[in-house]
């Protein structure tokens, strides 16, 4: 089933949940476990990220198989094409359509840390590439795409980066899942714009849940969302009086209001950074109370 489907047939928000592949086999046990107790949540999707250093390739697959297959989750693995070639795409997308998988989020992925990389000398050199080819040979794919609500930090301005945002649209995406944050404003902000620009399809707000000060701190630094000051500051006095876990109340309760304030501003769903943590996020959704 389509992903931008099953969203314009949604009767009211709904949750899309975020896994990632854990790498040590051994882990799968207590993964699927939080899976499943995630499924209180009814997610209307699952999206399941994607190694762009190659390690866990194998393993997206193999989790959105089981999810498709054996859990009877409407599934939507990540695909990067850095470094990738046009065989590899196709041979990747291929082995989705064999198992009956119809949606993709297509990405471009970050330059590997390697001194030779040169973007010059891929197949793919932006997510719209991607985008491109995967709807040129797999017209049936519905194929979301990232959005960066306080704009892609190797983006020299907000304006570029929504230019880009939505040639992904132009292209042949059908709908925005956006990188984490903080600030409900900046995701509404970011909707107008782009309504602004004549982009119509559905964008999707992504929620973290903290589980740390230090989970916080190595998040941010990979992903270069914002948090605002004010909050950051609250954390950190709570990691002072009372450690992790009076941090992760704080998160919780942070997240909870976000998500409230998105359902009553009109989001048409949220979609959560899930961590692989079902006990938070369940505390979260329980927060943030029905989705209505
Ligand atoms: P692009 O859309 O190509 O944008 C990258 C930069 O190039 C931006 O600054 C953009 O403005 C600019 N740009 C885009 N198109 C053009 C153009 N035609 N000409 C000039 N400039 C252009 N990474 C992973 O490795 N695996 C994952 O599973 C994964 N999942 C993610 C899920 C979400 C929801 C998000 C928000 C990010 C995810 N990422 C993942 C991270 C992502 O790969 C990085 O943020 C990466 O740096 C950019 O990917 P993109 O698809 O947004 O790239």
């Amino acid at each position: 089933v389509k992903i931008k489907d099953l969203i314009g047939q949604h009767d009211g928000p709904f949750y899309s949940l975020e896994y990632f592949p854990p790498k040590n086999p051994e882990m799968w046990p207590k993964f699927f476990a939080n899976v499943g107790r995630l499924m209180a949540l009814n997610p209307v999707f699952c999206s399941v990220t994607y190694g762009a250093g190659g390690g866990t390739q194998d393993n997206t697959f193999e989790i959105t198989r089981r999810f498709k297959q054996d859990l009877d989750l409407e599934p939507m693995p990540h695909l990067t094409c850095v470094g990738a070639t046009k065989d590899k795409i196709r041979g990747f997308v291929s082995q989705l359509r064999d198992i009956g998988v119809d949606n993709v989020l297509a990405l471009r992925g970050d330059a590997p840390a390697d001194a030779g990389f040169s973007w010059d000398d891929g197949e793919f050199r932006h997510a719209s590439d991607l985008v491109e080819f995967v709807n040129a040979e797999f017209p049936e794919m519905c194929v979301g795409v990232a959005g960066y609500p306080t704009a892609h930090p190797e983006s020299a301005s907000f304006a570029e980066d929504l230019h880009w945002t939505k040639a992904k649209i132009d292209a042949g995406s059908d709908f925005i899942v956006c990188q984490l944050l903080f600030d409900v404003r900046e995701y509404f902000h970011f909707v107008a714009q782009l309504r602004a620009m004549g982009v119509t399809s559905p964008v999707l707000p992504g929620i973290l849940p903290i589980q740390s000060l230090e989970s916080v701190r190595r998040i941010l630094s990979l992903c270069g969302a914002n948090i605002p000051g004010r909050f950051y500051l609250q954390l950190e006095e709570a990691d002072a009086k009372g450690g992790a876990a009076a941090v992760k109340e704080l998160g919780t309760k942070f997240a909870a209001d976000m998500i409230r304030r998105l359902v009553d501003g009109g989001v048409p769903g949220v979609h959560l950074y899930t961590l692989n943590q079902a006990e938070t996020c369940l505390r979260i959704a329980e927060m943030a109370g029905p989705l209505r």
